[in-house]
């Protein structure tokens, strides 16, 4: 049954080849200063950024560049975003890039006027905000997170060994987002399989929760097996418009938040995920995949009726004559196999993880309770063990 729920999302999208035109239609609706938002570089090999940058200059814009937002944004990389919106006074920060910078984008932009420590208040606390909050838009370049249309801000504080999302309410969502998949040609394949799998797992954590007869699940199903045929052709051939089209935007609709309305959902891959690389700094996507095996597996005889659908429905898995366990195990097989075609991380061991590092990564894992079972501190361990 659908709990009650408050459904509001405001990002607007643009989408296709020729998205990037909804820039002139966005950029005069802001004042006169930008904060221009990206990370290492790779927005000038391709040559994004010389198309944004005409698009602001043609619109008389201030361009304040704010570069080398790393992959897992660090809060210390935060302060100095929140230092040159102050500065720069900032009328608007338009992030170009992949989630890291979307992600950081909204951490500054309810950050930079905040009068505590925002890594206390919003990370730590997970206070809400109430204070002046800059207004954000994205132009993606990599496929995976849902943080073109969604709340959420990942930070990382290497210090403490923490990796933490706090998920904006709406005012935060950024107020457009451009969305070309042509963008993502460029993205190396391992960022490609690991945003891939990101989306699985986003749709995978909102999923395994709840007993209930709910539509969102039914979506979620169809979305799964629109991601597994698309992967399939655009790892093959990463130019096929048709495919990086689609798995850019079942990545949207697979965490703006529509899909978790009046249901439960879990959550654990990403607490464990994030634990892993805040001792790491390994690829989001691939702490996800490696974790996810030995996870399913412990999770899987508390939710049986739900491993067995999803074997059934998303990997076509013949129940005659088997049991419901046999059922489910097949269909977690067949999810094993695809994600080793696509070349995922399956083991911790190849992300740098030892065995000696598991206590501090248990001791990094917050616990979420959506999932058909809690897992105590012994079980997390088990589970990273098995990943190992
Ligand atoms: P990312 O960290 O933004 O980018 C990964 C790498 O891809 C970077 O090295 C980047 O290089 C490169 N790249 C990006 N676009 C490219 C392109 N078109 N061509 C070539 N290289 C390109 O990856 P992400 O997976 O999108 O973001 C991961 C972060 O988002 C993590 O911190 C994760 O925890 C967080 N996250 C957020 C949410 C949410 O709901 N908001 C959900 C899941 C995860 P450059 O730096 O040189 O551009
Ligand atoms: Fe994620």
């Amino acid at each position: 049954m659908l709990g009650n729920f408050m459904y509001c999302n405001p990002t607007k999208l643009y989408f296709g080849e020729d998205s990037l035109a909804g820039l002139n239609e966005e950029l005069p609706k802001y004042g006169q200063n930008v904060q221009l938002v990206y990370g290492g570089g790779s927005i000038k090999k391709n040559g994004i950024y010389d198309k944004v940058m005409e698009i602001l200059k043609a619109n008389g814009k201030n361009v304040f560049e704010d570069a080398g937002v790393m992959p897992n944004p660090t809060v210390h990389k935060l302060y100095e975003g929140c230092k040159i919106a102050r500065e720069a006074k900032a009328d608007l920060i338009l992030a170009v890039g992949g989630g890291s910078v979307c992600d950081y984008a909204k951490a500054v932009s309810v950050s930079a006027y905040c009068t505590e420590d925002p890594w206390e208040k919003y990370y730590l606390q997970m206070k809400d905000v109430d204070n002046e909050i800059i207004p954000v838009g994205c132009v993606l370049t990599m496929v995976g997170t849902g943080s073109e249309m969604n709340g959420g801000a990942v930070i990382t504080n290497h210090e403490q060994k923490l990796k933490i999302g706090h998920v904006f309410d709406e005012r935060v969502y950024p107020k457009f987002s451009i969305l070309n998949p042509v963008y993502t040609y460029t993205l190396p394949r391992y960022q490609m399989v690991a945003g891939i799998y990101d989306i699985m797992n986003h749709i995978t954590e909102q999923y395994f929760s709840g007993e209930d007869d709910n539509t969102s699940d039914y979506l979620m199903e169809g979305l799964l097996r629109s991601l597994i045929h698309s992967s399939r052709i655009a790892v093959k051939n990463p130019t096929d418009y048709e495919a990086r089209s689609n798995i850019m935007w079942i990545a949207t609709w697979a965490l703006n938040t529509l899909v978790a309305k009046g249901k439960s959902t879990d959550w654990m891959v990403h607490m464990l995920g994030q634990a892993v690389a805040a001792h790491t700094d390994a690829t989001h996507g691939m702490t996800l995949a490696a974790v996810s095996m030995a996870y399913y597996r412990f999770v899987c005889p508390f939710g049986l009726e739900k491993f067995k659908r999803f074997a059934m429905n998303v990997w076509d898995v013949n129940p005659e004559g088997k049991s419901d366990e046999q059922v489910a195990v097949e269909g977690l097989q067949k999810m094993e196999a695809y994600m080793e075609d696509l070349g995922l991380t399956m083991h911790l061991k190849e992300l740098g993880v030892t065995e000696e590092m598991l206590p501090g990564i248990v001791e990094s894992t917050l616990v979420m309770d959506g999932g058909y079972k809690v897992p105590d501190k012994d079980e997390i361990r088990e589970i990273l063990k098995n990943s190992l």
